[in-house]
């Protein structure tokens, strides 16, 4: 194999090789991401139960505070009955008491309802909190491995980045440029193995004069219907 062609093949197995790395460091972020979205989405929904306490408790409040006016309503009927001194003076104020009885009924049934609902809310709100703080622990955890591989990956791009630069002043400078030029469309296959007499970039099949140069010189032979750099497979041991 010419001798040019075998480093560049050695350059586009270290750019798969970081384009790989690259990769497994974007995967790393969107899992990153899709555990802190989970986080937040637990923080909000706290948020929101936090909310909904609040509201409940305001409400609570107001009808204590319409129970307590209720209760006072009815001492002062109650007394006033005591002083009441004709028959329809008594009905008037008897019937006054039943409604004010009816008012402290109906209030203290919803004050009753609204500490269980608030009560509930509270339970609701402390497994929220439990699981929050499970998930922060786990996205603290993943942060710590993430934060290792990405600086492992870091270190092997740049590894193999120096392997790259310590290589590419060695190769023939037309054929690195033509290499080049052919990468920015192949994308990583500027370089490709005969197949069964055939291109495996494009999968043409090669003529017996391609494959005769391919097979008995060192020249760099390109692919007449792609343009891709050849090379015959070693035979493997
Ligand atoms: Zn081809």
């Amino acid at each position: 194999m010419n001798p040019d062609l075998k480093k560049l093949l050695d350059i586009q197995g270290f750019d798969k090789q970081i384009a790989e790395l690259e990769q497994e460091l974007r995967r790393i972020q969107q899992k990153e991401e899709r555990i802190i979205g989970v986080v937040e989405t637990k923080l909000s929904q706290m948020n929101d139960v936090k909310e909904e306490i609040e509201e409940l408790n305001k409400d609570l409040q107001f009808k204590e505070e319409l129970l307590k006016d209720t209760l006072e309503n009815l001492n002062k009927l109650e007394v006033k009955l005591n002083s009441v001194t004709t028959e329809k003076q008594m009905q008037a104020v008897n019937t006054e008491i039943d409604i004010a009885k009816t008012n402290k009924t109906v209030l203290e049934e919803k004050i009753e309802s609204l500490k269980e609902q608030i009560e509930q809310k509270r339970k609701g709100l402390r497994e929220l909190e439990d699981r929050y703080e499970q998930l922060k622990k786990t996205l603290r955890d993943y942060q710590d491995r993430f934060a290792k591989r990405r600086e492992e990956i870091h270190n092997k791009i740049n590894e193999i980045n120096s392997l790259k630069e310590e290589l590419l002043p060695t190769i023939d400078k037309k054929i690195l440029k033509k290499y080049e030029k052919i990468n920015r469309w192949a994308k990583g296959t500027a370089i490709v193995p005969v197949m069964k007499d055939a291109c495996y970039g494009c999968f043409m099949k090669l003529t017996p004069q391609v494959l005769a140069l391919l097979e008995d010189t060192d020249e760099i032979v390109y692919c007449p219907n792609c343009g891709r750099m050849l090379y015959l497979e070693e035979p493997s041991e």
